[in-house]
């Protein structure tokens, strides 16, 4: 009998450097690529927003058609099943007799706790279920910590990563695929273009899959060079070049961040190596950390008072502040553009997610959990613990020892917008 495993997609949405499709195509000789559209969990309100606003469906929805494609092109295909994971599981493991469920490991906290919960149903039916880490660019074993002893704060936790760690060679790219035919009624999912339309506005770059991702990092470091200036020009409001604008394809897992530091190695071998150059890198670190951090606090990430556990932090929730906040109607104009940027293509520089999340939590006075639930229902870039690890920064209630960050926001404004170049562009309408 054929041994067949199945690769449960989340936001590992690629073929290059990853461990759980590389190894189900080792270990079996059927693999099916799954991914469940679970409409429940995208449509669940928190705070009064949905989990996945309509950008980062629209992106999503691209990428799941771009990672069809390259399976297809390896002799396979992406299965998209509508449903949660434990159905569509369920389903396929009484079609099939499943030899093991490749995955990857989750930090959210709810997105453990269903792990766990298909490993224990899955494991009562005799089927394996692993799940592998794939989203940092150190590997959380090659850390000289433990998880319960990361350090709380950015500094110390770079100075000794940097100085006893290697970022690990990238897993290698399968080149075929054998996948079972499966019952027709099972590919109801359209693949089409439709719905994928996403503003770009001053910023982002042609959005897709990995192949995507590939083309713009190799237009950002090798055809344009403007990694030279990234450090400089890492806080402007607005362009495409002032920053690599790799998180979108981050979020979802199109391209690795191993990939990424392999190739910024690459350009600094080949081309320069300068302070920016390694300055992409040291923010790639920021997000190892959060990540790294949340899977030491997982559910105080969530909680007013953060990974403090004590705060002056209030609870207030005013439903017009908070409507006026994110529709870009409150007094300032600043905030105002940001935030309607921010709702016209999912995209705000991190400049200004600082800004609009200080005045949120400072000037409004409103619970900071509000403000990251808006920002995880519209950004296309949203990260787990990108997004709520920095909300708990500027609120200090998370990894920051200055305990908060509030901004003058005229000196900001004076020295990021003095023309307001940046308010003209989206308050013109
Ligand atoms: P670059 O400046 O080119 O940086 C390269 C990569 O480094 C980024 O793609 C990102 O993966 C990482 N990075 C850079 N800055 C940070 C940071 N402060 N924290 C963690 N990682 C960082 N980033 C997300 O990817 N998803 C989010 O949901 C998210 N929410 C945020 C919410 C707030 C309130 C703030 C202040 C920041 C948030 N960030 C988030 C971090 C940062 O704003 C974005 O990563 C960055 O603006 C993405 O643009 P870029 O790819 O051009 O970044």
């Amino acid at each position: 009998m054929k041994k067949i495993g199945v690769v449960l997609f989340t936001t590992d949405l690629r073929l290059h450097d990853n461990t759980t499709l590389n190894l189900a195509i080792k270990e079996n000789d059927l693999v099916i690529p799954l991914f469940c559209w679970d409409e429940e969990q995208m449509n669940q309100l928190q705070f009064g927003f949905p989990r996945i606003g309509s950008i980062r469906r629209a992106f999503l929805n691209k990428v799941l058609i771009d990672l069809h494609k390259v399976l297809k092109d390896l002799g396979g295909y992406l299965l998209v099943r509508k449903g949660n994971n434990a159905e569509i599981l369920a389903e396929i493991t009484n079609e099939f007799s499943i030899h093991k469920v490749y995955t990857k490991k989750q930090v959210g906290i709810e997105e453990k706790r269903q792990n766990d919960n298909l490993k224990n149903i899955l494991r009562k039916k005799g089927v394996d279920f692993e799940e592998y880490s794939t989203s940092t660019m150190y590997h959380p074993s090659d850390l000289p910590f433990s998880m319960s002893s990361i350090p709380e704060v950015f500094t110390k936790f770079r100075k000794v990563v940097e100085k006893e760690a290697i970022v690990r060679e990238l897993v290698p790219t399968p080149t075929k695929i054998q996948c079972p035919a499966i019952p027709k009624e099972w590919m109801d999912f359209s693949f089409s273009e439709n719905n994928t339309q996403i503003e770009k506005g001053f910023s982002l770059p042609e959005l897709g899959g990995e192949q995507n991702a590939f083309q713009h990092l190799n237009w950002y470091l090798f055809e344009k060079q403007h990694i030279l200036n990234y450090k400089e020009t890492r806080n402007e409001l607005s362009g495409l070049e002032f920053s690599s604008k790799l998180s979108p394809w981050l979020a979802f897992g199109c391209i690795s961040p191993k990939y990424i530091y392999h190739e910024v190695k690459r350009f600094e071998t080949e081309c320069i190596a300068n302070d920016s150059t390694y300055w992409l890198i040291f923010e790639l670190l920021w997000r190892d950390f959060f990540r790294f951090s949340f899977k030491k606090h997982p559910i105080e990430y969530y909680q007013l008072h953060g990974i403090l556990g004590k705060s002056d932090r209030k609870a207030n929730r005013n439903t017009e502040i908070i409507e006026k906040w994110a529709e870009g109607k409150t007094e300032n104009d600043f905030i105002n553009a940001a935030m309607l940027e921010l709702k016209a293509t999912g995209w705000m520089s991190n400049r200004m997610r600082q800004l609009v999340a200080s005045y949120f939590i400072y000037d409004l006075d409103q619970d900071w959990r509000v403000g990251a639930a808006y920002f995880e229902s519209q950004l296309v870039d949203y990260d787990v613990s990108s997004n709520w690890g920095n909300w708990a920064y500027i609120a200090g209630v998370g990894n920051d020892p200055r305990a908060g960050r509030q901004f003058n926001l005229e000196k900001q404004e004076e020295q990021y917008d003095k023309e307001k170049r940046y308010q003209l562009l989206w308050l013109k309408n």
